[in-house]
């Protein structure tokens, strides 16, 4: 369980979010500050602070969220048009939550990415 973060706070119900999905491995909510459209957030229960922490048996981790987040797409008929998913680690990342998490960005035609 993430308890570290303000994720950890969300998945504990101990401050509001919009949840859309949650199974025993995941949470996935809407962003606060959405930077498309549509802008879900996917974050494993396994506290897990940056992608450069993770190991190989952790694998399953990242896989999940990824499915999560495609099945999203498609359930919301997202998938047709298009989304991006993006994973920001540390600061160069752009990365201010310290608890894994893939974001889906979907429901315009999404800007190309650089510095
Ligand atoms: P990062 O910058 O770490 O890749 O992404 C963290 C994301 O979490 C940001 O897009 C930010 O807007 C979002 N965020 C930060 N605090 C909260 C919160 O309290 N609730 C929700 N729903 N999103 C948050």
């Amino acid at each position: 369980m993430t308890d570290e973060t303000i994720f950890g706070k969300i998945i504990r119900r101990e401050i509001p979010a919009d949840i859309v999905f949650e199974d025993e491995h995941l949470i996935a909510f809407r962003d606060i500050a959405p930077q498309a459209p549509v802008h879900v957030l996917f974050v494993p229960k396994t506290p897990i602070p940056r992608l450069d922490d993770l190991t190989p048996d952790q694998a399953a981790v990242v896989g999940r969220l990824v499915i999560a987040a495609a099945d999203y797409a498609r359930r919301e008929g997202l998938a047709e048009d298009g989304y991006r998913v993006v994973m920001n680690c540390n600061d160069h990342g752009g990365q201010t939550v310290y608890q894994i998490h893939l974001h889906l960005l979907a429901g315009a035609p999404l800007g190309r990415f650089g510095v």
